[in-house]
C-alpha cells in the first residue's frame, strides 16, 4: 500500500459465475437442473448425491440478461481503470458450450453468417467498447485507442487481424514494454464503429476445430487488447497535461475439459495438453496472486504464452475479472465441478 491508497483497487481479482439456461439438447435429453442458489454469490451443486457449495463475488442465474452481466459483473470498473492508466483484463472460462463466447461477444452464430446482431445480445466486449467511448467523449484531452486481436492456439500466437500472412508471432520481453508480441498488427480506432469492425474481423478469423463435444467448440484462447492513451489534466497543476497509458484486454479462453471421450486423434490430444497446460499455469498464477502472502513472491507467468501476455494485468496494479461459465445440466456435472473449483482458486 502506497500513499495513493484511493487509487489502489481493493480487489485485484474478482470472480463471477454465470449459469446459462438449459439448452434444447439438454432439455430433449431430460437432463436435470442440478444447481440451486441459496443466497447472493452462492451456488449449490448436487454432486454424487452430496451438496457442494461455492461462493463468488456474484452468481448470475440462468435468467440473467447480457445487460445484467455488464451492469453487475464489475466490468465497468475495468474500463474506468484502464482509462486511468491501469492494465485490466476480463476473461471467460468454462467447458466448451458453457457460454463463454456468448457472454463475451454475444451469440457466436452471428459472426458466421454475417447477420446483423441485435444490440440486446451484445456481450461484455461490445458493451464495454460503447461505455469506453462514452466516457472518453466526456474528457477534454486528446486520446488514442489502438486495438490488437490475437489467438493462442497450441502455444502458437496467431494474429487475428492479419490472418493471411499465416505466420506464428513471437512473444518477446523488453524492459520498457514487458512481454509483448512482435509484429502484432495494431489498428488505430477513432470511433466505436472502428472497434466493432476489428471485433467482427477477428471473430471471423478465429480458428475453431470440430470437436466431438460441440460444434462451436474452441481450443484456442482469443485475446482482444485495447491500448488506451488519454491526456488528462494534472491534478496538481491544471495547466499541465499528463498522458496515461492503460490496457484493456478481453480473453475468451479455450474450453476446460477432458478430451478422452471425444474421438481424440493424436494431434488433438497434443493440442489439449497445451490448452490444459496454459489453463493450469493461469490457475497457478491466479491462485498465487489471490493469496496476499504470495502475491509479491514468484509468480510463474513465464510458463505459458497466455500468462506472459496477461502478466501486467494479473499482477502489478492491474485488475482481473474472471467470468466462470457453466451449464446447470446434470449431464456434465464433473466438468462443471472442474470449472467451479478452478474459479475458487482465484479467491
Ligand atoms: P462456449 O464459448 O463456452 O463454447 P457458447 O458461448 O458458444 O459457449 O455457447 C454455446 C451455445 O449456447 C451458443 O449457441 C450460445 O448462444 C448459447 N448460450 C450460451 N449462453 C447462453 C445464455 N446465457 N442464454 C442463451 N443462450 C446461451
Ligand atoms: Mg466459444
Amino acid at each position: 500500500a502506497g500513499t495513493e491508497a484511493s487509487d489502489e483497487p481493493d480487489d485485484h481479482i474478482n470472480v463471477v459465475l454465470r449459469v446459462r439456461p438449459l439448452n434444447m439438447q439438454e432439455l430433449t435429453r431430460r437432463d436435470v437442473f442440478h444447481s440451486s442458489f441459496p443466497g447472493s454469490g452462492t451456488i449449490e451443486v448436487d454432486h454424487n448425491s452430496s451438496m457442494r457449495s461455492f461462493t463468488y463475488n456474484v452468481v448470475f442465474e440462468p435468467e440473467a440478461t447480457q445487460e445484467d452481466l455488464f451492469d453487475h459483473s464489475g466490468v465497468r470498473k475495468l474500463v474506468d481503470m484502464a482509462m486511468n492508466g491501469y492494465a485490466c483484463t476480463a476473461l471467460a472460462f468454462g467447458q466448451t458450450g458453457s457460454g463463454k463466447t456468448h457472454t463475451m461477444t454475444g451469440p457466436p452464430q452471428q459472426f458466421q453468417d454475417g447477420k446483423q446482431i441485435d444490440p440486446k445480445m451484445y456481450g461484455l466486449i461490445q458493451r464495454s467498447l460503447f461505455y469506453l467511448f462514452k466516457q472518453l467523449e466526456q474528457q477534454s484531452g486528446s486520446k488514442r485507442i489502438r486495438a490488437s486481436y490475437l489467438e493462442i492456439y497450441n502455444e502458437q500466437v496467431i494474429d487475428l487481424l492479419n490472418a493471411n500472412h499465416g505466420k506464428y508471432l513471437q512473444v518477446r520481453w523488453s524492459k520498457n514494454r514487458g512481454f509483448y508480441v512482435e509484429n502484432l498488427f495494431l489498428v488505430e480506432c477513432e470511433t466505436v464503429d472502428d472497434l466493432m469492425v476489428v471485433l467482427e474481423e477477428g471473430m471471423r478469423n478465429r480458428q475453431t476445430g470440430s470437436h466431438g463435444l460441440n460444434e462451436f467448440s474452441s481450443r484456442s484462447h482469443s485475446m482482444l487488447t485495447l491500448t488506451i492513451d488519454s491526456e488528462q489534466t494534472d491534478p496538481d497543476d491544471e495547466n499541465l497535461a499528463i498522458t496515461k497509458r492503460g490496457k484493456l484486454t478481453f480473453v475468451d479462453l479455450a474450453g476446460i475439459e477432458k478430451v478422452k471421450d471425444s474421438n481424440s486423434t493424436a494431434e488433438s490430444l497434443f493440442e489439449s495438453n497445451n490448452i490444459n497446460k496454459s489453463l493450469l499455469v493461469l490457475g497457478n498464477c491466479i491462485a498465487s496472486l489471490g493469496d496476499a502472502k504470495k502475491r509479491h513472491g514468484h509468480i510463474p507467468y513465464r510458463d505459458s504464452k497466455l500468462t506472459k501476455l496477461l502478466a501486467d494485468s494479473l499482477g502489478g496494479n492491474g485488475v482481473t475479472l474472471m467470468v466462470a461459465c457453466i451449464t446447470p445440466s446434470s449431464h456434465q456435472v464433473s466438468e462443471t465441478m472442474n470449472t467451479l473449483r478452478y474459479a475458487s482458486r482465484a479467491k
